[in-house]
């Protein structure tokens, strides 16, 4: 057996470092909270070679004072725990004292500081964890420090690290998660001697996004804003068109610290449910604020995982935030091309406007919140959605003016809210109109496009409905509400129809015979595997065959056998096989009814299976094509 020996301090070091220091994007990520930890208003992050061979973090923080420069590179140094009490709130936020030591001993690092107080700085050089000098130094209040061929001495270490590119795009994700968190920080990015990102530090969210991700994206932004008894939730969503292939562009804050968790993402991803397409996922930047007692982050080494104490209310805050505030927004979608995908156009944007953005932009606004369901007529008389036949009057969403209480609680005034700033954002958002309803009910019906698309003009705007997917959103949100409601369906047919069934559906539709009752069917046993069906439901204007009966049984006992009630996915089906279908003439009387009854849906911009209902296009946009105007 090998002898024992005590490790001498460098190699713990460098062992440490192995735990805490996995990449260049580590360093900076240790480097700028220490920054923020230091009260720094501004932080700029340099970086050559993906970080490899060069990585300067400057701020105007508190700065280090010389007699503690040397020390704050020993292991477990730190000014942030005093006491064994300041564990419990401190520890969790991952103050341990040992990221200077760590990056100290694999690189080459040299550290300038100089503190308010003090008439005059320090540099220190330290290679591979030993001091190389020490020497006064002219330079400004706060600290650089910059680090050189990191893992010079760990090859096992830098094998692992993977192309400049790549590291690049570390580092500027973990600076981005961290100005979102930080929007009273103006921080800036340097990769190669380009800058890739400013923002403003002016404490508001919205221009920070604007600076990160650009316009696109900025523009097409709900705010949230919901509060239960023990969490808040604060921040933006994205419009279901700047919605992304994967969750990278899910930002979620815990307290300020940048997070993952599943039960939040599954939350605000439902309250998108029938607005998105299968595999699209939402934008958002979220702040969530709660006591540290209800939640559990030493469950992964990054600390990027947590697990709540109560999940159902987490689950419950982020969807109703989410919910609420996509209901309170136009979807309309413009019919311009689409959204920048790529990431590093986006970027690419972001650079060249370098706009720097004042405040307020976020309270400039007027949000309505919809009534309760409305009813119209129609439905009385077409239960199922079916088209109506004469013109009815419906109420409207009511306006509530929310400015004013957001405005008096953050103590600005008019000329400040209403700032010049807001004005890009607003205009060149695809959001139509605050109040849709209204817009399209005054509309004037021009007519059908291929019999299949709704036109409407109304001022400068053209809309464009398809008539199918607009039609299968009212059936499906006017069933849901009869559900709801627990109207009866059911409709007693004089021939009954008998229904031959394989073993398992047969046992399926027994097991749920209550169910089938409340969407209306009467169904019994008739023999082996057999039913009888002595009533359907009455949404089948346009005839009922067993085939559809065998269609739902299908999609229900494939998507939800075990939930109570008939699944989402049936109703889906249901709502799209009886809809109006394409390329069928409709009256102007048809068309408005239609209308109508789509704009008293609680989503009238999303078919069940997230394609948009209506589309619009600007007079501006033929005059350009037309060259009117260039
Ligand atoms: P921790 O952050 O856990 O305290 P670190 O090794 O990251 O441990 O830093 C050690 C100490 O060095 C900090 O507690 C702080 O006092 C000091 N320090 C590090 N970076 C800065 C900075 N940019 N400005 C001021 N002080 C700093
Ligand atoms: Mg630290």
């Amino acid at each position: 057996m090998n002898k024992i020996i005590i490790l001498d301090e460098n190699t713990a070091n460098q062992i440490a470092a192995g735990e805490v220091i996995e990449r260049p994007a580590s360093v900076v990520k240790e480097m700028v909270e220490n920054s923020i930890d230091a009260g720094a208003t501004q932080i700029t992050v340099e970086i050559r070679n993906g970080g490899i061979s060069y990585i300067r973090v400057t701020d105007n923080g508190s700065g280090i004072d010389g007699d503690d420069l040397e020390f704050v590179f020993e292991r477990h140094a730190t000014s942030k725990i005093r006491r064994i009490e300041d564990l419990d709130s401190l520890a969790t936020m991952g103050f341990r004292g040992e990221a200077l030591a760590s990056v100290a001993s694999v690189s080459h690092l040299e550290v300038t500081s100089k503190t308010k107080e003090a008439s005059n700085g320090n540099t220190l050089k330290i290679e591979g964890g030993r001091v190389i000098s020490i020497a006064q130094a002219g330079c400004p209040d706060g600290t650089t420090f910059i680090v050189r061929n990191l893992f010079y001495n760990t090859p096992a270490r830098y094998k692992f690290l993977k192309k400049d590119t790549t590291e690049a795009g570390y580092v500027s994700d973990i600076i981005e998660r961290l100005a979102l968190a930080n929007p009273g920080i103006s921080f800036k990015f340097i990769k190669n001697g380009q800058t890739h990102l400013h923002t403003p530090g002016n404490h508001d969210l919205l221009s920070t996004i604007y600076s990160i991700f650009g316009k696109d994206i900025a523009s097409s932004l709900i705010p949230a804003d919901y509060k239960t008894e023990s969490f808040t939730l604060s921040g933006f969503i994205g419009r279901p068109e700047i919605a992304r292939g994967n969750r990278n562009s899910q930002y979620i804050y815990l307290n300020g610290r940048y997070i993952k968790n599943r039960i939040v993402s599954k939350a605000l991803e439902d309250s998108y449910k029938t607005r998105l397409m299968q595999n699209k996922f939402p934008f958002c930047v979220l702040m969530i604020e709660t006591s540290p007692q209800s939640y559990d982050v030493n469950v992964h080494p990054q600390k990027l995982e947590v697990r709540f104490a109560n999940e159902n209310a987490v689950y419950s805050l982020v969807y109703h935030g989410c919910e609420n505030a996509l209901l309170g927004q136009s979807m309309i979608r413009s019919f311009e091309p689409g959204f920048r995908e790529r990431r590093h156009e986006i970027n690419q944007v972001s650079k060249q406007e370098e706009i720097q953005v004042t405040p307020n932009i976020k309270t400039g606004r007027t949000v309505y919140f919809p009534e309760t369901k409305q009813e119209s007529l129609f439905e009385e008389k077409h239960p199922a959605g079916g088209l109506p036949k004469f013109i009815e009057k419906i109420s409207k969403p009511a306006l509530v003016n929310k400015e004013e209480t957001d405005d008096a609680e953050k103590g600005l005034n008019k000329e400040e809210r209403i700032s010049e700033d807001v004005k890009p954002f607003r205009d060149s958002g695809p959001a139509v109109s605050e109040n849709p309803a209204e817009e399209l009910l005054e509309a004037t019906i021009i007519g059908q496009a291929f019999d299949t698309y709704i036109l409407l003009q109304r001022g400068d705007n053209l809309y464009i409905i398809d008539q199918h997917a607009a039609h299968e959103r009212i059936r499906f949100e006017t069933l849901k509400n009869r559900l709801k409601k627990e109207e009866s369906f059911s409709q007693v047919v004089l021939e009954p129809y008998i229904i031959k069934l394989s073993s398992s559906e047969f046992e399926f539709v027994m097991s749920k015979l209550a169910e089938f009752q409340k969407i209306g069917f009467d169904i019994e046993a008739f023999g082996f595997n057999t039913i009888i069906l002595r009533s359907i439901p009455d949404f089948y204007d346009t005839g009922f065959s067993s085939k559809d009966f065998i269609e739902i049984l299908d999609r229900w006992s494939q998507t939800g056998s075990k939930q109570t009630g008939i699944s989402e996915e049936a109703l889906f089906m249901i709502s799209c096989k009886g809809a109006l279908k394409a390329n069928r003439v409709l009256s102007k009387e048809e068309i408005r009814g239609l209308l109508e009854s789509l704009t008293a849906m609680e989503n009238p911009y999303t078919c069940v299976h997230g394609r948009p209902i209506i589309l619009t296009l600007d007079k501006k946009e033929f005059e350009k094509r037309f060259k009117r105007i260039v």
